[in-house]
């Protein structure tokens, strides 16, 4: 139900009012940053629009129509959404069976997390065969509901010459049509697209609402919840992401990083990179060095904005490194420079082991340089 979306009050609030005055547009575009709920808000609002016993303006999630979009077996909803360049039959269908499988498994991903984000093993277009394949699709009155509804997904992701041609779908689609086009990256949309749609916008989520998601939905224990809901920046995609344990063990092996500094701990720091000298997790060593941002980023909000802190339950380590290190925000500007360097050199594949000592060492010197001050 458009009613169970959280977070996103406005746009609900305006999608309701478009069903109730019986205004309904013909293409919308829903923007705003990724796993915030438009996509799922995109699938609610069809409903709504093509639900048997709608009701306060809304789905009544129950009938026919609505159980057929949430198993994506509605006829009259297109879906369409960037995939790798696949190989498809005269029917639609995939010719390769590894890569209908893929598609598959996106569906179902869908359907069991519908804010997560399945990752294609190559590169995702929206090809412009696609959009030729709409234009006829859409030439069909609806066959069993109200209207014929074309969701797209990663707008910004059509190639230029899908776009050009889908410009001619927009400029005058069949009134029983409803177009609803979502992305990240409104710049990368043409304006003429942008232009012809209505604008829905969609916002960062407030961390309570994430970390209450986390908890009811995916039965993740408060304290993780709450730490990922802060370090999300309101995406519920990314929070549900972080809440997985390979992203808290990253966040731990920070922590002892940390621990490393404040103990002067040469021993703890070595056998730490040791680890990377044969495990070239690249993941992890990024995600590591991610935390480590987060948490001299904590450091600077300790004293003037403390309820912007991610790392909430590490509170005495913060204090107690500050007080050690006495940094300055100059310095732990710097410092973050320095890990983003290290990021850097991950993408080019310089020794793990070195990045680890070289940005361990860096840290420490401006640590306790400073403290002689
Ligand atoms: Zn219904």
């Amino acid at each position: 139900m458009l009613s169970n979306i959280k977070g996103q009050e406005q746009a609900i609030a305006n999608l309701k009012q478009l069903i109730s005055s019986e205004k309904v547009a013909q293409s919308y575009l829903f923007y705003g940053p990724s796993g915030v709920g438009k996509l799922t808000t995109a699938f609610q609002f069809a409903k709504a629009v093509n639900c048997q016993n709608q009701k306060d303006y809304d789905c009544c999630d129950n009938c026919s129509s609505c159980r057929k979009v949430d198993h994506f077996s509605h006829p009259d909803i297109d879906f369409i959404y960037p995939t790798p360049k696949f190989e498809t039959s005269a029917e639609g269908g995939y010719k390769k069976e590894t890569e209908q499988l893929q598609v598959q498994n996106f569906i179902e991903k869908l359907k069991s997390t519908p804010y997560s984000r399945f990752q294609f093993s190559k590169a995702t277009s929206i090809q412009i065969d696609t959009i030729r394949n709409l234009e006829r699709k859409i030439r069909f009155k609806p066959g069993e509901g109200k209207y014929r509804i074309i969701i797209i997904a990663e707008a910004d992701e059509m190639t230029r010459s899908a776009a050009n041609a889908f410009l001619k779908t927009l400029e005058e689609p069949p009134s029983y049509v409803i177009i609803i086009l979502t992305t990240t990256k409104l710049s990368a949309l043409l304006p003429t697209i942008i232009s012809r749609c209505q604008k829905v916008r969609f916002n960062p989520i407030p961390p309570e609402i994430v970390e209450k998601h986390l908890i009811e939905k995916y039965q993740i224990e408060e304290l993780q919840a709450k730490i990922c809901a802060r370090i999300s920046n309101g995406s519920i995609a990314k929070a549900i992401l972080m809440s997985q344990t390979e992203m808290f063990e990253a966040r731990n092996m920070a922590l002892d990083f940390v621990r490393f500094i404040v103990n002067k701990d040469f021993e703890g720091i070595h056998n730490f990179s040791d680890n990377f000298s044969h495990n070239r997790n690249e993941e992890l060593l990024k995600d590591i060095l991610d935390f480590l941002v987060l948490w001299f980023g904590d450091i600077t909000y300790l004293h003037h904005s403390p309820e912007r802190i991610v790392n909430i339950d590490q509170k005495e380590e913060l204090e107690r490194f500050y007080q050690i290190a006495k940094l300055t925000d100059k310095s732990i500007r710097e410092i973050i420079d320095l890990i983003e360097k290290g990021k850097e050199l991950i993408i080019g594949h310089i020794n793990f082991e070195l990045i680890v000592l070289d940005t361990f060492f860096q840290i420490y010197k401006r640590v306790y340089q400073n403290q002689k001050r």
